[in-house]
């Protein structure tokens, strides 16, 4: 398989280049060339289980990694997994709770991130070639980026932070981790004053050279390449179409569904839920991408206005047309504000935003009527669904409710826990504290990235 451009000025490139990559050099998002079709695979794909499955699909979109080792990569991914399947499942009532959230940090980052470093690790390995991750996280990515590439001899990651804005856990999950290639940066500003940070860095080409700079937040296709494995297993359950709802903030997640539903797994409605960061349900019922203002809300990982996979999902719904993608692009640039002109057909998406009061009432009813703990971003799944009237609806559980304690105990007066995360509370921790200056931030990771040779 190979991977191109949406922006049409990249193209034929291998797996590993696209996976090291990140963003395409155009400034576009890498796909793949074609979309392998898997329907004739169905029967023989539903006997398998979770791992197997990774390792039945990877090889569609993987050609340069021999068989063997990709089926090593994946089952020591997954390996770290608290859960025997990997993932979860539970049924309330009509609707079924499909839990991505038992590993290493508690959010269904991990599923992707944990591949992603072992992937890392191989391609630079065979390469002998060093990366430099540099990431922004408003919480969740941090901590995943970290666990999947800590103690690796062949990455150094920095991660920026807002400081104070993160949750004292989140911020725990980072600092304690003792690994001399791991650096947590505590930024004085904002999340958006990290992103604009870290974009700015990228955009120096040469110092990006210089440091062999790489990037995990989800633009990465592998990342995507990960998640479609989730919906396809679930999928396999429903032959007459599965119904996802999906809490989300970048279009990541819900992205991956829909190359899911496009290579012929059985899938029939993604409902895309959204917190008040309405920008996409407002393009679902508008056609109009606007942004908006950024609030802050119960559900801090999809506090996003702009999302950075809604480009792929344009791409096809332009049918492929790069050159139209890259002018609504430049006037979504310009103006903030671009149109498609009708919005697209419902059939496949919909999209639904669910305020303040929605999310803690569906965790306070979850609670009350299964005793079963929702943290605020599964919740806004699973208010939507409800709204929405979705039948036999899988919500996609994104994080473990004790990363989110004071969303729970707001909603339910309870405070959930978990092992992981109470372990924390007395390690050491590690940080360094920087301005929110461009040079400041380049300064440090000069002095710390580790180049070749
Ligand atoms: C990252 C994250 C999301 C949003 O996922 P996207 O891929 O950005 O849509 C939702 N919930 C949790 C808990 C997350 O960490």
């Amino acid at each position: 398989m190979k991977y191109k451009s949406t922006r049409g000025d990249v193209n034929g490139l291998g797996f590993s280049d696209a996976l090291l990559m990140g963003l395409a050099s155009d400034n576009g998002l890498l796909i793949p060339e074609e979309i392998p079709d898997v329907s004739n695979a169905l029967a023989e794909y539903r006997t398998l289980d979770f791992i197997g499955l990774a390792q039945a699909l990877m090889p569609l979109f993987i050609d340069d990694i021999d068989r063997a080792t990709l089926d090593r990569l994946v089952s020591e991914s997954y390996a770290t997994f608290a859960h025997d399947e990997v993932i979860g499942w539970r049924q309330l009532d009509n609707i079924a709770v499909m839990e991505l959230f038992h590993g290493p940090t508690l959010a269904f980052k991990d599923i992707a991130l944990q591949l992603l470093g072992k992937l890392f690790q191989h391609v630079l390995s065979e390469r002998g070639e060093r990366l430099n991750i540099l990431g922004a996280t408003s919480g969740d990515t941090g901590s995943a980026a970290i666990a999947g590439v800590r103690g690796q001899d062949n990455v150094d990651i920095f991660i920026l932070f807002p400081e104070g804005r993160i949750s004292p856990l989140q911020e725990l999950q980072m600092t304690t981790v003792p690994d001399a290639n791991v650096h947590c940066i505590g930024v004085q500003g904002s999340f958006d004053d990290c992103q604009r940070l870290m974009k700015t860095v990228f955009s120096d080409a040469a110092y990006k050279a210089k440091y062999s700079l790489g990037a995990v937040n989800s633009v990465n296709w592998a990342r995507i390449l990960a998640q479609i494995v989730y919906y396809a297993y679930a999928s396999l359950r429903y032959p007459d179409g599965a119904r996802f709802s999906v809490p989300t903030g970048n279009f990541g997640n819900v992205f991956a569904a829909y190359i899911a539903q496009h290579m012929g797994f059985p899938i029939r409605q993604l409902l895309v839920a959204t917190n008040d960061n309405d920008i996409l349900a407002r393009f679902f019922a508008t056609g109009t991408y606007a942004r908006g203002d950024v609030h802050q809300t119960l559900s801090p990982a999809m506090d996003i206005q702009v999302a950075s996979n809604f480009e792929r999902f344009l791409y096809y719904h332009f049918d492929e047309d790069s050159a139209r993608l890259r002018r609504f692009m430049e006037e979504f640039a310009q103006h903030g504000e671009a149109s498609v002109g009708s919005p697209p057909a419902p059939s496949l998406l919909n999209a639904m935003a669910i305020g303040r009061h929605e999310t803690l009432a569906a965790m306070d009813s979850v609670q009350a009527k299964y005793g079963y703990t929702l943290d605020p971003h599964t919740a806004v799944g699973y208010a939507a669904a409800q709204k929405g009237g979705l039948e036999d609806a899988v919500v996609v559980a994104t994080a473990h409710p004790a990363k989110f304690p004071d969303a729970v105990s707001e909603a339910t007066g309870e405070q959930p826990t978990h092992p992981t995360l109470e372990a924390l509370v007395n390690q050491p921790t590690r940080k360094d504290d920087l301005a929110a200056d461009l040079d400041a931030v380049k300064a440090y990771v000069a002095l710390r990235a580790t180049t070749q040779g």
